[in-house]
C-alpha cells in the first residue's frame, strides 16, 4: 500500500507521551561486570533477585533467526493477549474509533474492544468460514482502525484465501492484524514474508500453542519498525518476567516442535476420520489447527455427557455458524482414544 502513515492512526496522547525509562532502559549492559546500584534491587543473589532485559533481546534474536524478521520488528507481550491490548491502546481513541471482527472467532478481540471503549464491528463469516468482502468494506468508516483476521481460525479451524487477506491489506487504510497462533499447524505460509509489503500488516503469533508454552506467557508481534517503536513505548516495562526468557531461549534452541507437530497434525486426521464415525456427529470440519470443530445432534446434550464422564470439550453453540457445534483439541495418542471411547459410548 501506497501512502501509508502509521502517525495518523496513533492516538494523540501516545504520540505524544514520553515512554517510561528504566534503570535497565538507561543503563543496558547489564552483562558488564559494573557496579549495579541503580534499580533498588536486594544485592543478596538468588538468581532471580536482578531486573529482566526490558527488551528480550536473547529471545529475539532467536526468533529473529528463524523467522526472517530483523529484531526492531519483534515486540514480545505477556501472552498474545498483552500484545493485541497493546494495539488496541496504541491506534484506537476511546469512544470513537471502531474495529472490525469476523466472527465465529477468537473471543478475546471483543473483549478487548469493550475493555478499551472501541467498537466491535462484527462482519459474520459466510458460509464457507471466509470472509465476506462486501460486507467487511461496508462497515468500514474513517474511524476504522484495524481488522482482525484470525487465520488458521479459532474455532473453525480454516484459514482464509489469500485473494481475501491482500485485498484488505491493499484497501484497508488500518492494521490488518492477522492473528497467526496455529500457523504451526497448516502447510500455509506464515504472513511474516509479506511484512516488507504491506506496512499495515501486523502478524501475531504466540509460544502457548505448538510450542507447548502456555504457561509462560510469551506472546509475539511482528510488523514494521514503525509499529514495533510504537508498542514498545506503551509496553510495560518488564512485561517478559525472567523465567520466562529463559524457558523461551532453551525452547528455541533446541527445538522439538517440529516433531510434535507432526503428532498432533497426525493426530488430526485420524481424529477426523474417526469422528465421522460416530452416529450423532453430523459434521467435521477440516483443520489447519489443533483442534476439530464437530458439528452433533445436542451441543449441550453431548457436552453435558462428556463432563458426566470427566472429558471436557468446548461448546461453541453460542457464536454464530456454530449451531450445535463442539470444539476438541488434538491431544496426545491415548487421550484421543479415551474420548473416541467416549463418545462411542453415548
Ligand atoms: C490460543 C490463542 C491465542 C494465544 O493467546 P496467548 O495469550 O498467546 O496464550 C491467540 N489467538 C488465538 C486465536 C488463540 O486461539
Amino acid at each position: 500500500m501506497t501512502n501509508f502513515n502509521i502517525n495518523l492512526l496513533t492516538r494523540n496522547n501516545i504520540k505524544a507521551m514520553k515512554s517510561y525509562s528504566s534503570a535497565r532502559d538507561e543503563f543496558k549492559d547489564f552483562e558488564l561486570d559494573y557496579l549495579f546500584l541503580d534499580a533498588n534491587e536486594s544485592p543478596f543473589p538468588n538468581g532471580w533477585n536482578r531486573y529482566p532485559d526490558p527488551q528480550q533481546w536473547e529471545v529475539k534474536e532467536l526468533l529473529s533467526q528463524q523467522k526472517k524478521v530483523p529484531k526492531n520488528q519483534i515486540l514480545l507481550g505477556n501472552g498474545s493477549d498483552e500484545v493485541l491490548d497493546l494495539l488496541f491502546r496504541a491506534f484506537c481513541e476511546p469512544n470513537s474509533d471502531n474495529v472490525i471482527t469476523l466472527p465465529p472467532t477468537y473471543g478475546m478481540y471483543g473483549v478487548l474492544g469493550n475493555l478499551n471503549a472501541i467498537e466491535n464491528r462484527e462482519v459474520v463469516l459466510n458460509s464457507e468460514f471466509q470472509p465476506n468482502l462486501d460486507r467487511i468494506f461496508e462497515n468500514i468508516d474513517k474511524n476504522t482502525k484495524m481488522i482482525f483476521l484470525c487465520s488458521p481460525n479459532n474455532p473453525t479451524g480454516n484459514t482464509f484465501l489469500d485473494d481475501s487477506i491482500v485485498s484488505l491489506l491493499q484497501n484497508f487504510k488500518g492494521l490488518v492484524v492477522i492473528d497467526e497462533a496455529y500457523i504451526d499447524f497448516t502447510e500455509k505460509e506464515s504472513w511474516i514474508t509479506q511484512l516488507n509489503e504491506y506496512p499495515n500488516l501486523v502478524i501475531t503469533q504466540t509460544l502457548s500453542k505448538a510450542y507447548g508454552l502456555a504457561s509462560l506467557r510469551i506472546g509475539i508481534a511482528y510488523a514494521s519498525v514503525e509499529i514495533i517503536a510504537i508498542l514498545n513505548k506503551i509496553k510495560p516495562p518488564y512485561n517478559i518476567n525472567l523465567a520466562s526468557q529463559n524457558i523461551a531461549i532453551k525452547k528455541l534452541n533446541f527445538n522439538i516442535v517440529p516433531n510434535q507437530v507432526k503428532k498432533i497434525v497426525s493426530e488430526r486426521n485420524r481424529m477426523e476420520v474417526e469422528l465421522h464415525s460416530i452416529s450423532f456427529v453430523e459434521k467435521v470440519y477440516p483443520s489447519e489447527a489443533n483442534f476439530l470443530l464437530i458439528k452433533v445432534d445436542d451441543a449441550s446434550k453431548r457436552y453435558q455427557q462428556l463432563i458426566e464422564r470427566k472429558a471436557v470439550v468446548r461448546n461453541r453453540s453460542s457464536q454464530p455458524l456454530c449451531e450445535n457445534c463442539l470444539r476438541i483439541s488434538i491431544g496426545a495418542k491415548a487421550e484421543n482414544n479415551q474420548l473416541l471411547t467416549l463418545l462411542k459410548s453415548l
